[in-house]
């Protein structure tokens, strides 16, 4: 039998530019992605990675202007570097993930069991202090380009989406991921509240699609994948019954190539 090798752990910081200006900051060991949005007078970090090493200096070498964070969530591979800037942003309906899984203590726990993390639990960053409150429909102007807030409940409570309004570049965090999306934790939301999410983020026509995870870069087709997952569920279907990752029971769905996984605690 055929048996998949898990890739190697990724060992430098990789930096890739995207359309737009946009910058694709990659961190070790398994490639948690960070955006840098560069505007004319500020630019806009999207997620902070884990908090190996300074992703501040890596981020200075890439731009001179002033830096502020918006976390999607909370999840310690999104908020874990926040400690390194001073003005950060997050919705407050996501306060309890981040406090209790951005955390020095909880990150050092769950790096340890990543490929090649035990040696980068003595590199991470502090527990970071609590964010700023984002709100629905909030608009940040960085010169020349426009962020806009959309709550976005559905892997968490607390997630938010952020388009960049003149290129319909949509940032999804960890919902709407082209490979697998997860509401498997006890801070996700409910079905429901998932499928309300991707009708929002379809009525904002967005051109592409950037997520929190590998494969990053996406085409709207992948909201319509998870609105048909969706559909599914509410329409009875539970999908096929698995052990997800966290050892959870759970199920599976499939949409072209799209997966979601679900604990029944989150039906509804
Ligand atoms: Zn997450």
């Amino acid at each position: 039998m055929e048996r998949k090798m898990p890739p190697p752990p990724q060992k430098e910081t990789a930096v890739t530019p995207l359309e737009e200006g946009i910058l694709e900051i990659s961190m070790p060991p398994v490639g948690f992605i960070s955006y840098l949005v560069p505007g004319s007078e500020r630019a806009a970090l999207i997620d902070t990675g884990m908090g190996v090493g300074s992703l501040r200096s890596e981020v200075e070498k890439l731009t001179s202007l002033p830096v502020f964070v918006i976390n999607t969530h909370g999840h310690p591979d999104h908020a874990g570097g926040n400690a390194e800037f001073e003005e950060t942003y997050i919705a407050p309906e996501e306060y309890d993930v981040f406090q209790r899984m951005a955390t020095l203590e909880f990150r050092k726990d769950d790096i340890s069991r990543m490929p090649g993390g035990k040696e980068l639990a003595e590199k991470l960053q502090p527990t970071p202090p609590l964010p700023k409150p984002l709100s629905d429909g909030q608009v940040f102007d960085l010169g020349g380009r426009t962020l806009r807030i959309i709550y976005a409940p559905g892997h968490t409570h607390g997630s938010i989406a952020i388009l960049d309004e003149g290129s319909g570049t949509l940032f999804t965090g960890d919902n709407a991921m082209s490979r697998n999306t997860s509401m498997h934790e006890w801070n996700s939301a409910t079905i429901s509240q998932y499928r309300a999410t991707l009708e929002r983020l379809k009525a904002l026509h967005p051109k592409k699609l950037l997520c929190g995870h590998r494969p990053n870069v996406s085409g709207p087709e992948v909201l319509d994948r998870h609105l048909k997952i969706m559909n599914r569920i509410l329409s009875g279907e539970k999908g096929e019954e698995r052990t997800l990752r966290g050892g959870a029971v759970g199920f599976v769905l499939e949409e072209e190539g799209s997966t979601f996984d679900y604990t029944p605690e989150h039906l509804g």
